[in-house]
Parts: structure tokens; sequence; C-alpha cells
């Protein structure tokens, strides 16, 4: 059955350059789906909140707005048979730690809910979010050749940075959680080594970056 989905970079995958070039090249290489609306958004709260409804009771519910409010966000619709549960066999589990290697989150996701992509979980899903993206971020579908030389043009612009970091950050994370260091001791090496990927964004997002994954890490202490 021919499915429509909605896909997210996450501002950790906009921010870290070269793994959102990494991840979008994911998408664009796959003969089974047509990218037919990319746009490059920053989510408003009252978006990031209508996005994430069906969490709004959940204990992570601020944080999660959080994270996605943290900087822009590339939105794209994606097109193919089947490609809603295609792309989440892709991403891999929603606990970063958690996914397999091979998936975009094993990846790339740094830790816990800190996992690069959003993908639509279902028919119903992927209806509710692709006229929500339209309506409130102008997320449209475009023409394909358009769409095609947008996505060519980010790839070739941020595949040429090649700093990916995600393992030595996961690593940090690790040994918070297990309790052998203390998220105050990390602080500094999580924003050097997020300066490292985050090549064109200032300090200040960069260190509200650090405090979202140590937020994360508070969180799964819980
Ligand atoms: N999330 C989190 N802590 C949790 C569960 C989820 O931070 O215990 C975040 C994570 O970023 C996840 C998002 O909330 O991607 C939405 O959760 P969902 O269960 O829908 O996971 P997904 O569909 O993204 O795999
Ligand atoms: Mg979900």
């Amino acid at each position: 059955m021919i499915q429509n989905t909605l896909v997210l970079l996450k501002p950790d995958a906009y921010l870290r350059r070269y793994v959102g070039a990494c991840v979008l090249k994911e998408f664009r290489d796959n003969k089974a789906f047509k990218i037919k609306a990319f746009k490059e958004v920053t989510p408003s709260q009252s978006l990031a909140e209508k996005h994430y409804s069906v969490h709004r009771e959940k204990p992570f519910f601020k944080k999660l707005v959080d994270y996605l409010t943290l900087g822009p966000v590339i939105a794209m619709v994606i097109e193919g048979e089947n490609v809603i549960p295609s792309i989440r066999v892709m991403l891999g589990n929603t606990f970063s730690e958690k996914a397999e290697p091979h998936t975009i989150r094993g990846k790339y996701g740094i830790w816990n809910g800190i996992n690069v992509v959003h993908a639509s979980d279902g028919e119903e899903t992927a209806k509710y979010e692709i006229s929500l993206w339209r309506k409130e971020a102008g997320v449209e579908e475009t023409g394909g050749d358009t769409v095609n030389s947008l996505i060519d043009d980010y790839i070739k612009r941020w595949s040429k940075i090649r700093i990916d970091n995600t393992l030595k950050l996961r690593g940090i994370c690790r040994l918070i959680a297990t309790g052998e260091r203390s998220i105050e001791d990390c602080e500094e090496e999580f924003f050097k080594l997020l300066k490292e990927e985050c090549v064109d964004s200032d300090e200040t997002i960069i260190k509200k970056f650090v405090r979202i994954i140590a937020d994360n890490l508070q969180e799964r202490k819980k």
C-alpha cells in the first residue's frame, strides 16, 4: 500500500551538521522513497506541543517540547510502499542506547530520547502530522526537482564536515547513567564535543543542547 509519512530531522540532527547530512543521505538514497516535501522549520512551542499532543500527560512531555524547540528541524513528507513501517524500522528503538547499531538512532542518537529523527507511527498519526506541519509550518508538497535539488545541496554542503562524535558523547552518557561520573563533571566535555559537530551554532545554543542531554539523563534515573 502506498503511504505518506512525516519525517523530522530533530534539532540534534540539524545542529550536528555532518550527522544531519548522513541521515538525510539515507533517506535520499533509498530508491523506494519519494521525498515530496522538504522544509527547514524552527518549531514554535505551540507546534511542538501539538505534534507531541499524545504525550501531553507523560512525565517527559515538557523536556520533549524543550528538545524539539532547541533549534530548527528539517521536515519532510515521504511517500512509498509501506513507507510508515519501513521508516520506523530504519530508525530503530526509541531509546538511542538500545537501538540496534545499524539503525539511524543506533548510529547517531546520543542517549535516551535524544534520538535524531521522528517518523509517524501509523496511518492516522501520519495524516494528523502531515496536515499539522502543512498548516502551521508551511510544509507543502512541491515539485520533485525542487525538493531533490534542495536535498542534494544540503548533503553536499554538510557532508564535508566529517565530524561525528556520537560514540564519544554516548560513552560519557553511559558513565553518568551507571553513576561512575556526574553530569556536572561532564558538562565541559559535552560542550567541546558538540561544538566540534555543531560548526555553525553559537555557544548559547550549544549550552542549551548540553542541558537537554543532561535533562534526558535525569529523566531515565527516575
Ligand atoms: N521520549 C523521551 N523519554 C521517554 C519516551 C520518549 O524523551 O521515556 C521522547 C523521544 O524523543 C521520543 C519522543 O519522546 O522520540 C516520542 O516518544 P514516542 O514513544 O512516540 O517514540 P518514537 O515514536 O519517537 O519512537
Ligand atoms: Mg511516536
